[in-house]
C-alpha cells in the first residue's frame, strides 16, 4: 500500500490565477521519480483563505495522509500554523513539511514551536525528493540540501542554506505530465523561467539567483499546444522580467501568434527593454502587460536600487499607446524616503501614462528581503506578522498612511473597476487640475456615502462626482457631454463583461417566442449623440458646446460579436427595450406597445437577435 502524501495551498481569493501551481510540479516531480512514485500516492488541495480551517482539518485527517506538505506564502502563514497546531492535537504521528516564500525567508520560525518536521528553503522539487528517500530509508534528513529540520527542540540548519536549480528542464512540467488539467481552472500560471537579474531591495525575487533559468522552447511549445487543445482562456505568464531577454521574449511571441494567439496572457515587462519590434508582436495577441513603475522620486529608487529614465519610459510607453496594447502599472508607497507629497507625484506621473489600471500597494516589508534588513537603517516601522505591512517611516506619518490608503482605494473604485483610463484626463484638462488630486477628492467624496459602493453602481457614483466638480469650478455646463463620455464608458465595459451571445436561435422566432436584453446590453439615456461624443478628443469640452447642439436620446449599448457597440434608438424602441425581461412573448409584448406594428416588432426583434442585443432564454439559461 502506497504512503499517503498530500500537499496543501491556500489561496488568497478565490480568482483566475488560483492555480495550485506549485504542488502540483512537485506531485509531477514525485511521480515522475522512480523508487518515489511506487512508494507515495500524492494528491493536492487547494483552499481558500476565508475558508474555515475545521473543514480543511476534516479533510486532511479523512484521508489518512502520512505526510502533509504546506505551500506557505505571506497571506497564509498564520492559517498554515494555525492548521499544523489542530493537526498535531489529533494526528500527532502526520510528517509535516513547509515549502514556499515565507518558508524560504524564515525557515526557523516555521520550526520553533515544533509543529513542523522539516521546512525547505528556496525551490523545493530535489530537496523534497531528497528528503522523502532519506524518510523512506529511514535515514536521518540531516545533511540535505536547503531541508531545516528540529532535533530535541534544536534546529539543524543545513549547510547549503537555500537551494535553486541549476537546470529547470530537470522538473517535470505538471501540465505534460498530467498533474494538472489546465483545462479545468479559469486561468493558468505559465512558468517560463526562474530567477530575476535586478535587485529591487523590497522585492523577494531579488534574493534568490541572478542567474536567470529558463524552460526550453521545446517544452514551452508543447505546454503551448496543449493549452490551445484544452481551450484555455487565459494565461498569466510567470517570468517577473519577461522581455530582459528580448530575443527570447520575441521568439516566444512569434510561438504565441502561431499557435495559441486567441489565449489572453499578462505578461510582467520591463520598460527598458520594450522596443518597436516587441511591441508590433504583443500588438498582435490578445495581452496586457504589466509595468512595475514603484516610484518616480529618484532619492526613493536608489534607496531600493531602481533605476528609471523618465524620457526612455516616456518614450516606451508612446510604443505601447501607439499601437492600443493594454498595459498596467505597479505603484508602492512608503518606500525609504518616500512622503505622501512624493507619492502624489508619482501618481500623477503613473496617470499621466494613460496605464488601463493602476495598482497600488503600501509597502510590505518581506523577511529575506534586503530591504528588511535594512529597515532599522531607513527607521521603517512596520507589521511584525504577515503580510508585514509598513506602519510609519520618519517621512510618511500614520496620517499620510492613512490617506494614501484612501487615495488607493479612491484609485481602484474610480480609475480600475470604474475604466476611467480613457476619459479622466478630459476631467483633470478642463478642470485644470491633476490626476492625483481628483482622487484625493474623489476618496472624500466616497466618504460622504452611506452605501457601499458595488461594481454596478460607480458609474453612478463616478457622474455625481465629476457634476459636483464641474460645479464647484463653475463648469456646470460643460457636465452635460462629461457625463454622456461616463455613461458611454461604463456601458461599454458592461457590454464587454455580458460576452457574446453564444446561441441565437434566430431561425425559432415566432410570436410566441419570450426573448430578453443579451447579458451585455445596456441601454443609455444620453445628452448628445453618440458620434458627436466621439469628436471629444478633437475638440475639448468647451469647444464641444459651441458646435454640438443636445439631441437627447436612448441609446443600447452591446455586445456583438466579442465587440461593444452602440445603436441609437427612436423612444418606442427604446421603451421596448427597456420592457423585456425574459418573461413575455412577442405577442404579449406587441398586445402592451399597440402602436407598434406586428411586422416592424418582428423585423427588429429578428435584428436584435442576429446583433446580439436580444436573445432567447434557453432551458440552460
Ligand atoms: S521587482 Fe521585479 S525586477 Fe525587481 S527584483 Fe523583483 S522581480 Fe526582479
Amino acid at each position: 500500500v502506497k504512503k499517503k502524501l498530500k500537499i496543501i495551498s491556500i489561496h488568497i481569493k478565490n480568482s483566475p490565477q488560483a492555480m495550485p501551481l506549485g504542488p502540483a510540479i512537485l506531485t509531477a516531480q514525485i511521480e515522475s521519480t522512480p523508487v518515489l512514485k511506487d512508494i507515495y500516492a500524492v494528491e493536492y488541495s487547494d483552499y481558500y483563505i476565508d475558508q474555515d480551517i475545521t473543514e480543511i482539518l476534516n479533510d486532511i485527517i479523512h484521508c489518512e495522509t502520512t505526510i502533509l506538505g504546506f505551500s506557505i506564502y505571506s497571506w497564509n502563514r498564520e492559517k498554515f500554523i494555525e492548521l499544523s497546531d489542530q493537526i498535531r492535537k489529533v494526528k500527532k504521528e502526520i510528517i509535516i513539511f513547509g515549502g514556499g516564500a515565507e518558508a524560504t525567508a524564515a525557515p526557523e520560525s516555521l520550526l520553533i514551536d515544533g509543529n513542523f518536521d522539516f521546512v525547505i528553503s528556496g525551490e523545493g522539487e530535489l530537496p523534497l525528493i531528497e528528503a522523502l528517500t532519506a524518510i523512506h530509508e529511514n535515514r536521518s534528513l540531516d545533511g540535505i540540501n536547503a531541508v531545516y529540520t528540529i532535533k530535541n527542540s534544536e534546529i539543524i540548519i543545513p549547510v547549503e542554506r537555500s537551494w535553486n536549480m541549476k537546470d529547470l528542464n530537470l522538473i517535470t512540467s505538471p501540465f505534460l505530465k498530467g498533474a494538472l488539467d489546465p483545462g479545468s481552472y479559469d486561468g493558468v500560471l505559465w512558468e517560463l523561467s526562474r530567477g530575476c537579474p535586478f535587485r529591487c531591495s523590497f522585492c523577494f525575487e531579488s534574493r534568490g539567483n541572478k542567474d536567470i533559468r529558463y524552460y526550453t522552447m521545446d517544452r514551452l511549445k508543447k505546454e503551448l499546444t496543449l493549452f490551445e487543445e484544452k481551450r484555455v482562456n487565459q494565461i498569466f505568464v510567470l517570468d517577473p522580467t519577461f522581455n530582459y531577454n528580448r530575443e527570447r521574449a520575441k521568439d516566444i511571441l512569434k510561438m504565441i501568434i502561431e499557435k495559441a494567439p486567441y489565449i489572453h496572457y499578462t505578461f510582467e515587462v520591463r520598460s527598458e527593454f520594450i522596443d518597436a519590434e516587441l511591441a508590433d508582436l504583443f500588438s498582435r495577441i490578445n495581452c496586457s502587460l504589466q509595468i512595475g513603475l514603484q516610484s518616480v522620486n529618484p532619492e526613493v529608487l536608489k534607496n531600493i536600487n531602481r533605476s528609471f529614465k523618465m524620457a526612455d519610459f516616456i518614450d516606451k510607453i508612446s510604443l505601447l499607446n501607439s499601437r492600443g496594447i493594454i498595459f498596467g502599472m505597479d505603484l508602492i508607497f512608503g518606500l525609504p524616503c518616500d512622503t505622501l507629497d512624493s507619492f502624489m507625484e508619482s501618481l500623477d506621473f503613473a496617470l499621466s501614462m494613460q496605464p488601463n489600471h493602476l495598482d497600488i500597494f503600501p509597502l510590505s516589508v518581506l523577511p529575506g528581503t534586503e530591504l528588511y534588513e535594512k529597515s532599522s537603517q531607513f527607521c521603517l516601522n512596520f507589521e511584525n506578522k504577515a503580510p508585514y505591512t509598513i506602519i510609519d517611516t520618519p517621512g510618511f506619518t500614520k496620517e499620510d498612511m492613512e490617506a494614501a490608503n484612501k487615495i488607493k482605494e479612491a484609485c481602484d473604485i474610480f480609475y480600475n473597476q470604474g475604466g476611467a483610463a480613457g476619459w479622466m484626463f478630459m476631467i483633470c484638462e478642463t478642470l485644470e487640475t491633476g490626476p492625483a488630486e481628483l482622487l484625493r477628492r474623489f476618496s472624500d467624496f466616497i466618504e460622504t456615502k452611506d452605501k457601499k459602493i458595488t461594481p454596478a453602481s460607480i458609474t453612478k457614483v463616478q457622474s455625481e462626482f465629476t457634476m459636483k466638480m464641474f460645479s464647484e469650478y463653475e463648469m456646470s455646463s460643460l457636465f452635460r457631454p462629461m457625463d454622456d463620455i461616463i455613461k458611454i464608458h461604463g456601458a461599454l465595459k458592461y457590454a464587454l463583461k455580458g460576452g457574446p451571445v453564444k446561441h441565437k436561435h434566430i431561425k425559432d422566432l415566432n410570436t410566441s417566442s419570450v426573448i430578453e436584453k443579451s447579458p451585455g446590453t445596456c441601454l443609455i439615456k444620453l445628452n448628445y449623440f453618440f458620434d458627436d461624443l466621439m469628436e471629444i478628443g478633437t475638440y475639448n469640452l468647451h469647444e464641444f458646446i459651441e458646435n454640438f447642439r443636445p439631441e437627447p436620446n436612448s441609446t443600447v449599448v452591446y455586445n456583438f460579436n466579442g465587440e461593444p457597440k452602440p445603436l441609437t434608438l427612436d423612444k418606442d424602441t427604446a421603451r421596448l427595450i427597456n420592457s423585456l425581461n425574459g418573461k413575455k412573448s412577442i405577442e404579449e409584448i406587441l398586445d402592451m406597445n399597440k402602436n407598434i406594428e406586428k411586422n416592424d416588432l418582428m423585423d427588429f426583434v429578428n435584428y436584435a437577435l442576429s446583433e446580439g442585443i436580444f436573445r432567447m432564454p434557453s432551458k440552460r439559461d
